[in-house]
């Protein structure tokens, strides 16, 4: 492990930028998570990786980087916590900037390579399939269905926001991946082998690693080929289905309740067949707000 950037800090010992490097030569891949600290679903699926590849060193070289912000994580928190910033809004970063503007610019300077993967968890509130966020068309949406990860989903505007790690990748000229995978503040081991599986497969792909068990794709969409359901009202929401599961018209997806009492007031039924991509993990919500998003199988 190399310390490849510190900051000090001004209460505590020095924050470190940690890194873990595989491998030598080309290609090389850099691989991130933790850049928000409490989404240890993408902390584990790195640290997996890297046992793989301790015992199975790549061709070329993977630089692993599983945990950016500590602090966070420490606190149990997504931002930066001395000044409440999201490191995925400071980049391209400055190396005389605030904290986290010095974190994303070293993390920018550190993880020069050919492809970059930005690994996360899916908000504390909700729970989503192991995915990887493409765009349209182009050699990055080739590199993200190689990963074989549960959900590929291609997106309009992916990428092109370069407050964003993986936006300042592709302003950079490196081709960049957008992974999430589980929930937030819940370490899901499942949803990390199967994010570890697939950050694999890229490997493979790029003839860097020996082939592992065959994709687990089961769809593969844009906006208009999810379902999406929201709150009809607020309410206790209580789900009837877990991600990954494969629904027909009619399947009764969850049902609303009112929170004192429990009187049900309202169901979620699926319009289409498909499978359970996004599910509400915190059952308390006002109208309009996420409850499940089914994704289209073909
Ligand atoms: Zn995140």
């Amino acid at each position: 492990m190399t310390v490849v950037f510190s900051l000090e800090a001004p209460y505590r010992r020095a924050y470190e930028l940690h890194r873990l490097t595989f491998g030598q030569g080309g290609p090389v891949v850099a691989i991130v998570a933790g850049l928000h600290g409490n989404e240890l679903n993408s902390m584990h699926a790195v640290n997996l990786l890297a046992s793989s590849l301790q015992v199975q060193p790549p061709r070329g070289t993977v630089h692993l980087f599983p945990l950016v912000n500590t602090f966070g994580g420490d606190e149990g928190v997504k931002r930066w916590p001395f000044d409440d910033r999201d490191l995925n809004r400071a980049f391209p970063g400055d190396p005389r900037g605030t904290s986290v503007e010095r974190i994303a610019a070293a993390l920018i300077e550190h993880t020069e390579a050919d492809v970059c993967v930005d690994v996360h968890s899916g908000a504390p509130h909700v729970r989503e399939l192991p995915q990887v966020r493409a765009p349209l068309s182009g050699r990055e949406l080739d590199l993200a269905r190689a990963m074989g990860l549960p959900l590929v989903w291609r997106r309009a505007g992916e990428q092109l926001d370069g407050t964003g790690l993986v936006g300042a990748w592709r302003r950079a000229g490196r081709a960049g991946l957008h992974v999430v995978g589980g929930r937030g503040i819940t370490l899901d081991t499942e949803h990390s082998g199967t994010l570890a599986r697939g950050l694999h497969r890229l490997l493979t792909h790029l003839g860097m690693s020996p082939a592992i068990g065959p994709a687990e794709t089961v769809a593969d969409v844009t906006r208009v080929e999810i379902e999406t359901h929201r709150a009809p009202c607020g309410g206790f929401f209580v789900p009837e289905v877990r991600v990954g599961a494969r629904v027909k018209p009619g399947h009764l997806l969850g049902y609303m309740q009112i929170p004192i009492g429990g009187d049900r007031i309202g169901e979620l039924r699926a319009g289409r067949a498909g499978v359970v991509m996004t599910v509400r993990a915190w059952p308390m919500v006002h109208a309009e707000e996420l409850l499940v998003r089914v994704a289209a199988t073909p």
